[in-house]
């Protein structure tokens, strides 16, 4: 190949192994992990495939005084874990990349639940995770096994095939870490105070992991050279580049980051820039001749061809941009930069993660299937025996619905009513802070505009009737949903009596353009996932003075499960908005609106003219009930109609996407095949 992106094709050696390539897909989680040991290979592979010249596995668990369960990461506990990790191994050594694994013991961030074992930490002190036990603090014979587990999981690991073991001091998650932090240890010994101390665990086992696996496999030191606060943590241009000059030729590889999690994988809505931690990390190489690899959201061929340019990484790490894309290091050797399904920065797989389920992905429906399901990202059957079909909305669901069917060869007609494609992800990107939200929209539209083999069609609202004069016999319908506007949602089943309507906005409304009178407004969120916090944020800076109001004990809860919880509610309380928690509404009357105290009943009356209510959505799908009338029992035989995303369920966009996907996946397949798929699963063996 020549071309301008060259440089990241050129093989990169890390101690005694050498990648193929600078792309580097670094440590994440898959929600799949010890418990889905045959996905978690299937996914890594498929990295690899696409390209990733080094593909990790997630943290790894490397004793059972480091149970995270019920989250299902890696595991190394002892020589039967070998065998699935082997499966990781062979499944990413088949497409010439380097297999990587990160050892880990979290201390207090793993609170054993199942093993029950004794919480070590640094210090006495509380466990990370909510818990009534609490961690003790590590003495020194504690010290002495931590180091020797971690040398026997290296072991275990070059046993198992990897090319790559890291030592991990990062996200304030490990002991490692937690050893490192001025802040966090207050240890006396020769392991807490200053710096040297603090640094010792980490370089005994960077040391004792060389010298296990040091013949055979690189060393990675992941760390963590900032924590992001200020004078009330460690910073880069401190103690973090000391940390770096003190070990710096010891481990094979650096990769370095920020912590905590929720800064490393900072979502869009609140870093809207590709490359943010460069500042941080920029003056590593400066200091270490190994070589070096950071994240960022990378998705810009530029901007990572000029970091390996400017000798600021080695590596172009990656975990969310290789989930959204893991064909991108393919993409881009092959010139096909338009093809490249870029991140959108949602962290729906990282809440994945923390629901403990496996890995979901807004922009890649195929994450996480690929060996339940058998999917492939870039791979799709074949058509059946129809010749076409047509997909009715084009919000996520219809455009990734006709998108597919396209891949798999059929005529595709795509009628939407709007006089812009995209459905929800338009509106909703065009509210604060959700502007890469697009790129879920763009990449279809970019792809089905380029197809001759789809017609697209814009301010069509088709009716029944329409729908059957196309004569057309195979019909998606990706309608959509609206949201309620009668009070009704997951707090409060009673309808309420609502007068007058013209003070009462729903998020459709807002999104369709219309704005609430200057003064106060009140916006109800019963949904309580991320859309009221958005609104809230979007109007308060539009000048409306707000007054929020939940059933929830905080703004947003669902999105602790993407990381940006604190980040919402900081924004709304920065900007005076008044906040209260714990009420459902009860009734809405000209000037003023009534709510109840979730707990005690008492009353809450808020003076207002505007109220928003950010509740439950409808399904639309009145053209399917027309249809459905139209269609006579005979004929339905010969008619195809299938209802897609919001309009079959409302949920996410990522939701959206993947009923799509599997919509047009299974359409001609047998539906006794498509029932089995649900019962697919790794059985636990009870040799
Ligand atoms: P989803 O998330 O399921 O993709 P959206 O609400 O984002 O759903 O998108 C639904 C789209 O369907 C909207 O853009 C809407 O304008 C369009 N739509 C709804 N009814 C019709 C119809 N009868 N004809 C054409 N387009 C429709
Ligand atoms: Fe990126 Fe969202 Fe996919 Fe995660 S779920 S990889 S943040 S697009």
């Amino acid at each position: 190949m020549s071309n301008k992106y060259e440089t990241l094709f050129t093989p990169v050696k890390i101690g005694p192994v050498t990648a193929p390539n600078r792309f580097f897909q670094v440590p994440h989680c898959t929600g799949m992990g010890h418990l889905r040991p045959k996905a978690d290979a299937a996914t890594r592979a498929i990295k690899a495939e696409g390209g990733w010249g080094v593909v990790s596995t997630q943290e790894t668990e490397i004793h059972p005084s480091s149970d995270l369960t019920p989250y299902p990461e890696q595991r190394i506990w002892d020589k039967r874990d070998i065998p699935a990790l082997r499966l990781v191994t062979d499944s990413v050594h088949k497409h010439g990349s380097l297999a990587a694994i990160e050892l880990a013991h979290n201390g207090n961030h793993a609170i054993n639940q199942l093993t029950r074992a004794p919480i070590l930490g640094v210090n006495e002190m509380s466990a990370d995770i909510l818990s009534p036990r609490q961690a003790r603090q590590m003495d020194k014979s504690d010290i002495k096994n931590l180091r020797y587990w971690h040398r026997m999981a290296a072991r275990r690991a070059k046993e198992a095939g990897f090319d790559i073991v890291y030592a991990y001091a990062g996200h304030h998650m490990t002991l490692a870490h937690q050893f490192l932090l001025p802040n966090v240890n207050d240890r006396m010994d020769e392991y807490g105070g200053k710096l040297e101390n603090r640094v010792r665990l980490i370089k005994e086992l960077i040391e004792e992991t060389k010298e296990e696996v040091g013949d055979k496999c690189a060393v990675a030191f992941r760390f963590a050279v900032d924590e992001v606060k200020g004078a009330d943590g460690m910073q880069a241009r401190e103690e973090g580049r000391a940390v770096v000059e003190m070990l710096a030729e010891l481990p094979d590889l650096w990769d370095v980051n920020v912590s905590d999690w929720s800064n490393d994988s900072v979502t869009s809505r609140f870093e809207p820039n590709e490359g943010y931690q460069t500042s941080y990390i920029d003056f590593v190489k400066s200091v270490t001749s190994k070589p070096v690899v950071a994240v960022g959201r990378f998705t810009s061929p530029d901007l990572m061809a000029s970091l390996v340019n400017k000798g600021i990484v080695d590596f172009i790490g990656a975990a969310r941009p290789s989930i959204a894309d893991p064909f991108l290091p393919k993409k881009i050797e092959e010139g096909r930069f338009e093809d490249i399904r870029e991140c959108i920065g949602c962290n729906i797989c990282v809440a994945s993660d923390n629901l403990a389920i496996p890995i979901r992905c807004t922009q890649n429906p195929t994450m996480g299937e690929e060996w339940r399901r058998g999917w492939h990202p870039e791979k799709i059957q074949r058509k059946g025996s129809e010749e076409s079909a047509l997909v009715v909305g084009s919000g996520p669901a219809g455009l990734e619905c006709a998108m597919q069917l396209e891949r798999r060869g059929y005529k595709v007609t795509l009628a939407e009513a709007n006089e812009e494609y995209g459905g929800r992800v338009l509106s909703e990107s065009r509210l604060k802070g959700l502007n890469a939200w697009r790129r879920v929209a763009d990449y279809r539209i970019r792809f089905l505009q380029q197809s001759a083999n789809v017609d697209l069609f814009l301010d069509s609202r088709l009716t029944a009737e329409n729908v059957l004069e196309l004569g057309v016999k195979n019909v998606f319908l990706a309608t959509g949903s609206k949201w309620r506007s009668d009070g009704v949602g997951r707090s409060n089943r009673k309808t309420l009596r609502v007068q007058p309507a013209k003070n009462i906005f729903t998020p459709d409304d807002i999104m369709g353009g219309a704005l609430p009178k200057s003064g106060q407004l009140v916006i109800y969120d019963d949904d309580q996932i991320y859309l009221g916090g958005v609104l809230a944020d979007h109007l308060s800076d539009l000048g409306l003075d707000i007054v929020f109001v939940t059933p929830a004990n905080n703004v947003s809860p669902w999105c602790e499960n993407t990381l940006e919880q604190h980040r919402i509610q900081r924004s709304l309380i920065n900007k005076n908005i008044d906040l209260k928690f714990g009420y459902v509404i009860s009734e809405i009357s000209e000037d003023r609106v009534e709510f109840e105290c979730n707990y005690t009943g008492k009353k809450l009356d808020v003076t207002t003219q505007s109220v928003l209510l950010v509740t439950e959505r409808h399904r639309e799908i009145s053209l399917y009930e027309d249809l459905m009338k139209l269609v006579s029992e005979k004929d339905s035989q010969k008619f195809f109609l299938k209802l897609v995303g919001d309009a079959a369920a409302p949920g996410l966009i990522a939701d959206a996407v993947f009923d799509g996907h599997l919509a047009a996946r299974n359409f001609e397949r047998d539906d006794g095949e498509v029932e089995k798929e649900f019962y697919i699963r790794e059985i636990i063996s009870l040799k």
